[in-house]
């Protein structure tokens, strides 16, 4: 059994990335630039995008975070969105979710450039992404496809089950994966809540990738021996034996499924990691106008 180490990857991807801009600071070229629009101060908000930042730095990439108060009406963040769209100097930027209630997040997401929206939740991207045309694919779908390619994970005419049917993880991981193209070409089988008898399914997937927020929901028995386990979720636990009196699990029960796999992800520090990897990836793209 090989433990995916996310960690270990997605600096990786930051070394790489920072030895790239280098080289376009030496050539006198522009670098990239993230902004992160930030409203209010939502405490997993703030780490989120403090993480983010954090990651710019690794990378050598200019990141500017644009704050603004609870209070700011959804016309005032919409006229903000639309001069970054129109600023050249920057490249990329997200609008960091939640918003509060008062705020329409779809239309704060439209508003935003699609040639910009390096989250890739823009229905643009989207649609693109679901067609194969170049795009920006959400953090974590993407952060999966790296692990699965730098692993040498073989996924070509193999049948991969994804519990979850989210807009940003479940539907674009299954949408990339049935995709002609590597990492891709499987079979793949969507399974959600009203899914009867889940491990009927479960048992059959070669690649299990696991978008749900149920501790311990995939068990043993529920697992083909071989298969390869990518588990997103994350839920906090209580744990008296944690500093904090909690500790984050994932969807697998992994003490007894990591034994049957020859690929596995743990919580923390297997897919978690390359979320900010990923957004670093597409500003980079979005810098170098790959769309
Ligand atoms: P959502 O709540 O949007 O989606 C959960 C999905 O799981 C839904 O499609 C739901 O079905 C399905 N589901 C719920 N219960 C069951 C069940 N018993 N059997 C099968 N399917 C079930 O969650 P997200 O996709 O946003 O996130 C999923 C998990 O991943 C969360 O723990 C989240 O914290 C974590 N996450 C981790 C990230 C990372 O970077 N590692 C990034 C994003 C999320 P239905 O559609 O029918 O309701």
């Amino acid at each position: 059994m090989t433990l995916i180490d996310g960690r270990d990857i997605s600096q990786q991807i930051f070394a790489e990335i920072a030895t790239q801009v280098k080289a376009m600071a030496q050539a006198g070229k522009t670098t990239p630039h993230l902004v992160a629009v930030l409203v209010g101060h939502d405490g997993a908000s703030e780490t989120y995008v403090a993480a983010k930042m954090r990651a710019c730095e690794r990378c050598g990439i200019r990141g500017t975070t644009l704050r603004f108060e609870d209070s700011v009406t959804e016309d005032q963040l919409v006229g903000a969105i639309q001069s970054l769209n129109n600023d050249p100097d920057v490249d990329g930027f997200i609008v960091q979710l939640p918003l509060p209630a008062h705020i329409n997040e779809q239309r704060v997401i439209q508003a935003i450039d699609f040639r910009k929206d390096v989250d890739g939740f823009h229905p643009m991207n989207v649609g693109r992404m679901a067609i194969g045309l170049p795009c920006f694919v959400t953090a974590t779908p993407q952060g999966i496809l790296t692990l699965l390619d730098r692993y040498n994970i073989a996924t070509d005419g193999r049948h991969c089950v994804v519990v979850g049917r989210s807009n940003i993880v479940g539907k674009p991981v299954a949408a990339l994966l049935m995709q002609k193209s590597q990492p891709g070409n499987c079979t793949v089988t969507v399974c959600h809540s009203a899914t009867p008898d889940l491990g009927r399914f479960t048992r059959t997937a070669d690649i299990l990738i696991t978008a749900v927020g149920q501790p311990r929901l995939i068990t043993a028995d529920m697992v083909k021996p071989g298969a390869a386990i990518f588990d997103v979720g994350i839920t906090r636990q209580p744990d008296p034996t944690s500093p904090g009196g909690w500790k984050l699990c994932g969807d697998v029960d992994f003490d007894n499924v990591a034994p049957l796999c020859s690929f596995i992800t743990p919580v923390p520090g297997g897919v978690g990691p390359m979320s900010v990897a990923s957004l670093m990836q597409n500003t980079l793209k979005a810098h170098n106008k790959q769309l």
